[in-house]
């Protein structure tokens, strides 16, 4: 019960790219950076298992960024030319690659990573892939064409990609496919109009779990400022819930502690697992475990316990690494007071059902001779 784990991203270490910063540039080259990235993600699978995380993830030690890390590997798209695009709806400007022609994968994008968790943990092990609508966002389109037609059409496109590396990482090991899909959260029509179809192509065929993370974004300034701006009530999940409680996707990943996200809409996806945002990546205030197991127990009023798994609200890449390692800890400890309140809750229960289990011998006792008589 209460299977704890990240949303995906850890910070890279200060040898390994530039900290704090979601576009990290690479602090070596070729057979020294493969090697570097390696060392990190090992560092970060024993990292988690020491802070006492049910599910491990390789911390997304060996891509620049989420969803780059993904396109670099990706035939037709053009990274020498990055243009400067507005994303997330111009929430804020990123330097991004260009698609110039058709799609193909050049091989394997995660092998590495993947084999590296499966060999060295015992435990689950989860990996995340960006979501096709995110791509289409975080991508600049030279090539499928203007319009809604042409983002369904790319969308559908990075989808087959997606689920290419997916069945992969699937015969490497991994126990959960987790799709990064932000995006949802700022075109919420269009996510359940067509998003959640190119998800489920992404998804298509695997056997393993499969999850959606949904969240307002990293803790980056930007982000902050443009949640200021929505208001007393974060709403936009109830609009793509019901498309996902249709679909064929087994968990959903969303953002719940310091949010302004009514806790009721969690009742939305009913069948599903969800994965509860329990820790802010916007702030470097560590939980306390009673913060994060009076969230869980706020949750619970909208989720059954053995569907519900503690999470981070989105990736911690853009934290420092001392206040990421804090939160883990956090995190697992938590989820562990989580359990020992629901254990101390049913042994109440229990206690009160021998105590009127007594009650009804010792009635029993006084009633039945006169009923005999
Ligand atoms: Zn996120």
């Amino acid at each position: 019960m209460f299977a704890t784990s990240i949303a995906g991203s850890l910070p890279k270490p200060e040898w390994l790219a530039e900290t704090q910063k979601l576009w990290p540039q690479w602090k070596a080259e070729g057979d020294a950076l493969r090697q570097a990235k390696a060392d990190a993600t090992l560092l970060w699978i024993k990292a988690q298992e020491d802070a006492g995380l049910d599910i491990i993830g390789d911390g997304e030690q060996a891509r620049q960024h989420f969803v780059h890390g993904f396109l670099e590997q990706v035939e037709g798209i053009d990274f020498d030319n990055k243009v400067k695009m507005g994303i997330r709806n111009n929430r804020y400007d990123a330097m991004v690659p260009q698609v110039v022609s058709a799609l193909k994968l050049k091989g394997r994008v995660h092998a590495m990573e993947a084999q590296l968790l499966r060999a060295h943990t015992k435990k689950k092990i989860k990996f995340t892939l960006p979501g096709p609508m995110t791509i289409v966002d975080t991508v600049a389109d030279r090539f499928y064409g203007e319009g809604v037609d042409g983002r369904i059409k790319m969308a559908m496109a990075f989808a087959e990609l997606l689920n290419q590396e997916a069945l992969a990482l699937q015969a490497d090991g991994v126990d959960i496919i987790q799709f990064d899909e932000p995006a949802f959260n700022v075109y919420m029509e269009e996510a359940a109009d067509w998003g959640v179809k190119a998800l489920e192509r992404a998804a298509l065929g695997l056997t393993c779990t499969t999850a959606v993370h949904i969240c307002y974004g990293y803790g980056i300034q930007a982000n902050v400022d443009w949640k200021n701006t929505l208001g007393h009530e974060w709403r936009q999940y109830e609009k793509i819930f019901p498309a996902l409680t249709k679909s064929s996707i087994d968990q959903v990943s969303l953002e719940c502690f310091h949010s302004h996200v009514p806790m009721d809409l969690i009742a939305l996806l009913e069948g599903k697992d969800v994965m509860v945002g329990v820790i802010d990546v916007a702030s470097d205030t560590i939980e306390t475990p009673e913060e994060v197991a009076d969230t869980i127990g706020k949750a619970l009023k909208f989720v059954n316990k053995d569907r519900l798994f503690p999470c981070t609200n989105c990736g911690l890449a853009p934290m420092s690494r001392e206040v990421a390692l804090k939160k883990l800890e956090a995190l697992a400890k938590g989820a562990a007071l989580a359990r020992e309140r629901i254990a101390g809750v049913n042994l109440f229960f229990r206690q009160i059902a021998l105590c009127v289990h007594a009650s009804q011998q010792e009635w029993d006792l006084f009633t039945q001779p006169r009923q005999k008589r």
